[in-house]
């Protein structure tokens, strides 16, 4: 096995930040860098000090989705992006011009959260599958997408 490529470096931490995730509905993993050295990481969960769907259980709310769908979704959560934004908020982390590493490609909200702060390249590790909205933000924003396996998870 050769050496990691930093892609690669940075994905096989974000796996193990997902770990962490207190939501079983949904284990995703976020890692932040600038210059390949890690800014801020996060995992879906509800806020720091508030209890985690692993203790109380989950909180369902009907979503629908862009192509009409109606699914239940857990919203005692922040999403692993929103997470590693503001982690990177409360202790005054500039993410200005960093890289964003994900377990898939960003929801619209965390998208626009990610254009926000000034993020420049995400990786995402898989797709998802409702993720019109998020490309086409990401493309006029000129943030670079990149979607490392195709196959699309939840
Ligand atoms: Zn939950
Ligand atoms: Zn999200």
């Amino acid at each position: 096995m050769g050496r990691p490529t930093w892609d690669e470096y940075f994905l096989n931490i974000l796996d193990a930040v997902a770990l962490r995730a207190s939501c079983d509905r949904g284990k995703s993993g976020c890692v932040i860098t600038m210059d390949n050295r890690i800014l801020s990481t996060g995992y879906v969960g509800a806020p720091a000090g508030l209890p985690s769907c692993d203790e109380v259980g989950h909180l369902l709310r009907e979503v629908k989705y862009e192509y009409g769908e109606v699914k239940q979704h857990c919203v005692r959560t922040i999403h692993a992006e929103q997470n590693a934004i503001i982690y990177a908020a409360r202790y005054g982390v500039s993410i200005n011009g960093a890289t964003l590493y994900c377990t898939m490609t960003p929801c619209p909200v965390c998208c626009m959260l990610i254009i926000a702060s000034g993020i420049k390249r995400v990786v995402a590790k898989h797709d998802y599958q409702a993720s019109a909205d998020t490309k086409n933000m990401f493309a006029s924003a000129n943030i670079e997408l990149t979607i490392l396996n195709q196959q699309t998870i939840y």
